[in-house]
């Protein structure tokens, strides 16, 4: 199959005065996630649409949040040894297509700045990554500020081979 396509899906729990990460990027904001690692929602998603693209597993599989070497790490150190996965399995990507929902705060300002961190992050132009972010019109946990969650999708492409 030359073609994969894969989806990812994460939430973490926001409290007031922690930092807020999201797509490797540190946002201005009251609250942030809760979390064994940074707390980085959009790159959890992102690793997991990835991982799923070749059936390799999931974020936890790969790296536990039972494990120390994983306490409090960048979430763009785990999306780069995903992509060494993805590239040691004969993989590059195609593009990426994430979408972050929370309440607040307003997270327009920081798009540009994702987009270009994770597509150097996956090694793509900027045009083959997508971030948009939304909120739930008050609705549910994210509605309440209580949460963030993310969902993300990507199409890899197998790289040609020489010969
Ligand atoms: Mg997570």
């Amino acid at each position: 199959m030359d073609i994969r396509i894969g989806n990812g899906y994460d939430v973490h729990a926001l409290a007031e005065g922690l930092p807020l990460w999201l797509g490797g990027v540190r946002i201005d904001s009251p609250v942030g996630c809760i979390a064994h690692s940074d707390g980085d929602v959009p790159i959890h998603a992102l690793c997991d649409a990835l991982l799923g693209a070749l059936a390799l597993g999931d974020i936890g599989k790969h790296f536990p949040d039972t494990s120390e070497e994983f306490r409090g790490i960048d979430s763009k150190i785990l999306l780069s040894r995903t992509m060494s996965l993805i590239t040691e399995a004969g993989y590059k990507v195609g593009n990426a297509d994430i979408t972050i929902s929370m309440q607040r705060p307003r997270l327009a300002p920081y798009i540009s700045e994702m987009r270009e961190t994770l597509a150097g992050l996956m090694s793509v132009p900027v045009v083959d990554v997508s971030v948009k972010a939304t909120t739930t019109e008050k609705l549910g946990f994210v509605g309440r500020g209580e949460g963030c969650e993310a969902y993300a999708v990507v199409l890899l492409h197998r790289i040609p081979q020489a010969g």
